[in-house]
């Protein structure tokens, strides 16, 4: 995720190129960069590392000339983080400059086909074939409409991009990844997010997908679709909230970054083959892992930790980051340590690292902060590219370090998995997609109720923690995640009518076991509701998960239903899902 801006006007662009890049900030910013056309019709991009404001003192971005500009945040998916990888990219002539937002995946095909016609490729990112595509159809006719849509006709991915032509026009298109165009008197935007724009004029039209857009000084703003024909948007006035224009759509953060995860399940699996293979490597050759994280992170620690032992035959165990100085016994020198965390800088997480790295052991992380202490220190560290996470619960990098932890357990099993990061991502959307109906069972099910409790076996039990912790953070209800085997040896003494009971309970191996315990708990009086994709008269409300061939990967899709459950739970009970009371998104202090 990252923000893309492109600004067409009468006046200098490149102060509010800079001011609108500073505004979207929040969705990546690993490095920035910006290209204006000058008088003389070149194009100049200066580019570099960091934040914007650290950018823009270094290079002066404010200070470019130019009538017509483009602009980038960039969170970085292919190629590392680098001036050369930064944004804008420009074809080999330098006649055309491209920001991008989002994944070409069939990109290393067209890099060969467009390297075979004499392109020469000067970045490691997906983006740049979209610059060199573009040149080599603009090329034929010198025609922008005709090279935009012979550009989007071989690309495959998900996109937004702003493109600058020598000749001072700006095009745009997108499919799946936001661009909304701005329009005042004098100037036109085409932007990532309202919030590009919103400080300079409240009127927009909001693109669909696969439409492009073509602005240029004799015609306005023309829309077509990607067939080429023209297509009517109308323009709407923007409500003037800022604080609240960056949630798109969304009344939250939470509920946005919910949904984000049908897209940052597959981003976190695209990874540089090098550091991927020298990560699988040094698990493989470990004698023993330890696997450590915090709240979710730990969640997700438990899962790896569970799946790595039963399907590579070795000893993986899971250590919460705030125990881990108490663990240390089994540490040796080819003892790998595997940290987890959101923002590489959860302060018992590092601390955890630097003594097992004192004690002499490797350290792995994943992260989703490339540039975080924990990144840095890491022997190898990879990243789920998730964009930033503003809501201060764990949602899409919850998920995010599932899928990228599947996906390398996968490779080093031999695909005994068969992760499939396609297939997640639709039956996520699956789940996600029964929203409105979660709503309801909260508004029915929830009023007066004080405990909840939700039980797994299994993997499953590790999401009904993570479950419960989200009911916890978000709606401040009291809420606890039970293996479900343990119930008779305490916890089945605080069932009664008045306790909500999740079952995790898809059809594997744990399923019927996990029937015997739902009646446990039904005998006591407890409401049931059940999370399956098999329908039981014993739960009072279902909700139906698909079914999945490897039952492995049910935590990845069984989750989904539970943030909703637990979003829905805090609005009822009037917290603010986004900031609750007395956390912090990323906890620097032990
Ligand atoms: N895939 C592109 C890159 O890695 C764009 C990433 C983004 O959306 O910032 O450069």
């Amino acid at each position: 995720m990252c923000s893309i801006i492109g600004i067409l006007s009468k006046d200098i662009v490149a102060p509010a190129l800079v001011d609108s890049l500073k505004r979207m900030e929040y969705r990546g910013y690993d490095s920035v960069g910006i290209a204006t056309l000058s008088t003389d019709n070149r194009i100049s991009v200066r580019k570099g590392v960091g934040k914007v404001g650290q950018v823009n003192s270094l290079l002066n971005l404010a200070g470019m000339e130019g009538f017509v500009g483009i602009g980038h945040t960039r969170w970085a998916t292919h190629g590392g983080v680098t001036e050369y990888n930064a944004h804008p990219h420009p074809c080999c002539n330098n006649n055309i400059a491209v920001v991008h937002n989002g994944i070409i995946e069939n990109y290393l095909p067209l890099k060969e086909e467009l390297v075979k016609k004499g392109h020469i490729f000067r970045s490691e990112t997906d983006t740049e074939v979209i610059a060199h595509l573009l040149e080599e159809y603009y090329n034929i006719g010198r025609d922008i409409k005709h090279a935009m849509m012979e550009t989007v006709n071989h690309l495959e991915g998900s996109y937004a991009f702003v493109a600058m032509f020598a000749n001072g026009t700006l095009s745009c298109a997108r499919l799946d990844e936001p661009l909304i165009i701005g329009i005042s008197d004098n100037t036109y935007y085409a932007s990532s997010d309202v919030l590009g724009f919103l400080q300079y004029t409240d009127q927009a039209i909001f693109l669909d997908n696969r439409d492009m857009a073509i602005i240029d000084r004799a015609g306005g703003v023309s829309i077509v679709n990607f067939s080429g024909e023209p297509v009517t948007r109308s323009i709407t006035k923007v409500a003037w909230e800022l604080a609240d224009a960056n949630k798109g759509e969304f009344a939250h953060y939470t509920i946005k970054e919910i949904f984000e995860q049908r897209t940052s399940v597959k981003a976190a699996t695209y990874q540089d083959e090098h550091k991927i293979r020298a990560f699988c490597d040094s698990i493989v050759s470990a004698s023993n892992i330890l696997v450590t994280g915090s709240g979710s992170s730990y969640h997700t620690s438990l899962i790896v930790s569970m799946m790595g032992s039963r399907l590579l035959k070795k000893r993986f165990e899971p250590v919460m980051a705030s125990e881990f100085q108490y663990n240390m016994d089994s540490i040796e020198k080819n003892t790998v340590i595997l940290a987890i965390s959101q923002s590489g800088e959860t302060a018992d997480v590092l601390s955890a690292t630097k003594l097992a790295r004192e004690a002499g052991a490797k350290i792995l992380s994943i992260v989703n902060v490339q540039t975080s202490s924990l990144a840095r220190t890491a022997d190898v560290s990879l990243s789920i590219k998730s964009g930033p996470e503003i809501g201060v619960a764990a949602t899409k990098s919850f998920t995010g370090q599932m899928s990228l932890a599947y996906a390398i357990l996968d490779r080093i099993s031999g695909g005994k998995i068969g992760f499939d990061r396609e297939v997640i991502s639709d039956k996520i959307s699956k789940m996600l997609a029964q929203q409105e109906s979660i709503e309801r069972l909260v508004n029915i099910t929830m009023p007066k109720v004080n405990d909840i409790y939700l039980l797994g076996r299994s993997i499953h039990f590790p999401i009904a923690l993570e479950g419960a912790l989200k009911m916890k953070e978000l709606a401040y209800v009291h809420a606890e995640g039970i293996a479900a085997g343990e119930l008779k040896h305490g916890p089945l003494a605080l069932m009664d009518k008045n306790a909500v009971v999740f079952v995790l309970n898809p059809d594997d191996r744990t399923y019927s076991d996990m029937l015997s315990s739902a009646h446990q708990v039904k005998a006591r009086g407890a409401k049931i509701i059940g999370i399956s994709n098999v329908p039981n008269d014993i739960y009072d409300a279902m909700i139906e998960i698909p079914k999945i061939d490897n039952d492995l990967l049910y935590p990845l899709v069984e989750i989904i239903p539970l943030q909703l459950f637990s979003y829905y739970l805090a609005l009822q009970n009037n917290a603010n899902p986004d900031f609750p009371r007395n956390l912090a998104k990323s906890v620097t202090v032990r």
